[in-house]
Parts: C-alpha cells; sequence; structure tokens
C-alpha cells in the first residue's frame, strides 16, 4: 500500500545543513497498522510528512497504492492525498469557529460532492467515532479527547484507505489516548484502514502490528 524506496531528505538552510532521513525503505501492507517510535530529532514526522505527500524526498521515491508519485504535479499530490489518505495530528487542527459538523465536512469540499451527501457522510463519521451528540458544539466546548475524536471523523470522512497519525495520544491523559487507541484500532480492524502512526508510548505501539524504530534518520528496526 506504502512502498518507500531509499527515501533520504536533507534540510538546508544558509548555514546549516540536516540529514534528517538517512536511506529509509519500508513497505507497508495494505491493512497493516505500523507504529514509528524513537527520540525527539530522529526524523519521525519528516517521515510521515513525506508518506503523507505533504513534503518531497531529497532522493528516493514511494508508491502509494501502486502508484509512483515522484513525476506528479502538486496538483495530482493533492488529489491523491485528498482521495487516498487521513491525517491526524496531536494538536487536532480543528477550525475553532466551526461548529463539529462543519470541521468534518471540510475534506469533502475538495470533492464532487452536494452538501447533502455531506451532511450525510459527516454524520455517518461522527457517529462511527461516537460523537452524535456534539454536532453542533464549537471545538472550544470539547474535551482534548473529544477534538481528538472530531479529528479522526474528519481523517475518514473521504473514507481513506491509508490514517497518518502524528502522536494521536500526545496531547490525551492515559483514558482518553486509550479511547483514542480504540477507535484506530476498530478502523484498521473492521474497515481495513491502514494506519501509520507516530508515537512516544510503547503502550499504543504495542496494539500495533509492527514498530519501526528511527534514530538520528536512520532506520534501527
Ligand atoms: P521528530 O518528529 O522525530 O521529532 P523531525 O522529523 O521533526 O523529528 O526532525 C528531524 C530533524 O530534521 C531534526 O534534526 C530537525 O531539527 C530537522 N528539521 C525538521 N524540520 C526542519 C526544517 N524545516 N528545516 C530544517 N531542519 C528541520
Ligand atoms: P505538534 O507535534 O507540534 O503538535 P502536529 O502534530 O500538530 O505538531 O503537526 C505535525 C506536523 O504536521 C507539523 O510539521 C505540521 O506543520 C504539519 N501539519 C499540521 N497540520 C497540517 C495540515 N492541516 N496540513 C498539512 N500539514 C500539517
Amino acid at each position: 500500500m506504502i512502498s518507500l524506496q531509499n527515501i533520504e531528505k536533507v534540510y538546508r538552510t544558509d548555514t546549516i545543513q540536516t540529514l534528517a532521513l538517512n536511506r529509509i525503505n519500508l513497505e507497508v501492507e495494505k491493512g497493516e497498522f505500523l507504529s514509528i517510535m524513537g527520540p525527539s530529532g530522529c526524523g519521525k514526522s519528516t517521515l510521515l510528512n513525506i508518506i503523507g505527500l505533504l513534503d518531497l524526498p531529497s532522493k528516493g521515491s514511494i508508491n502509494i497504492d501502486a502508484q509512483p508519485t515522484g513525476n506528479l504535479s502538486d496538483k495530482q499530490l493533492a488529489r491523491l492525498r485528498n482521495q487516498k489518505l487521513g491525517f491526524i495530528f496531536q494538536s487536532y487542527h480543528l477550525i475553532n469557529d466551526l461548529q463539529v459538523l462543519d470541521n468534518v465536512e471540510l475534506p469533502l469540499l475538495y470533492r464532487d460532492t452536494t452538501a447533502k451527501e455531506r451532511r450525510q457522510l459527516a454524520t455517518a463519521a461522527l457517529e462511527k467515532v461516537g460523537l452524535s451528540n456534539r454536532v453542533k458544539h464549537f471545538p472550544s466546548q470539547l474535551s482534548g479527547g473529544q477534538r481528538q475524536r472530531v479529528a479522526i471523523a474528519r481523517a475518514i470522512v473521504g473514507k481513506p484507505e491509508i490514517i497518518l497519525a502524528d502522536e494521536p495520544t500526545g496531547n490525551l491523559d492515559s483514558a482518553m489516548g486509550n479511547e483514542i487507541m480504540d477507535i484506530l484500532l476498530q478502523l484498521n480492524r473492521e474497515d481495513g484502514t491502514t494506519i501509520v502512526m507516530v508515537t512516544h508510548d510503547p503502550n499504543m505501539a504495542e496494539k500495533t502490528h509492527r514498530l519501526v524504530r528511527l534514530f538520528d534518520g536512520s532506520q534501527v528496526q
């Protein structure tokens, strides 16, 4: 489903050059739930951003669902991202002055959908994460765990084959973190969604199928 070949990422400024990723090779199967761990600064977010087609590698190639991405235009990359990928971040990234339902509908605005379809899909996604009773709330009126559930609903509303999660439980206490993890496990198990998750928490990583460890830009396990 995701194939990375010899990925290198170099960040260059006037004075500094940082090798953030060094010859990463990774195959993620359809339906797999993979976690990525490693110390701060080892390249986890960079790797996730590259898998998510948000950032380009300096060298190497990425295939998503057997499709090479190296020659795609920005517009084609954006389309692929919108069709295949759902993103979840540590700090939720909800729009504070939009109600829950409108937040969840956002990714569908880039698709050929009617308002009625958007409403139906967003309602179904919120049902899936157990938030049907909060559709008219604003993000500031929700707990951290509820906000993350809205973010998951927004990530899954377009039925992506892949979810990329950057420390989705990082801002939550362990009870709320476990709730979020249960939802991700359910999406993986029941819908067959492929998930790649960056985490600092070994208890979360343990629940996934496979763990990749990064150290200083290189894969060590
Ligand atoms: P992690 O997510 O594991 O904390 P990152 O992927 O954020 O690590 O960063 C990997 C390395 O790349 C770090 O040394 C970081 O300082 C560097 N880095 C990340 N983003 C940039 C950037 N935009 N410009 C320069 N260096 C960066
Ligand atoms: P933090 O760990 O500081 O909370 P996040 O998990 O919120 O960071 O974000 C992780 C990375 O994803 C950052 O490099 C950020 O720039 C990027 N990012 C966050 N939101 C979006 C978005 N909506 N679209 C594209 N990239 C994003």
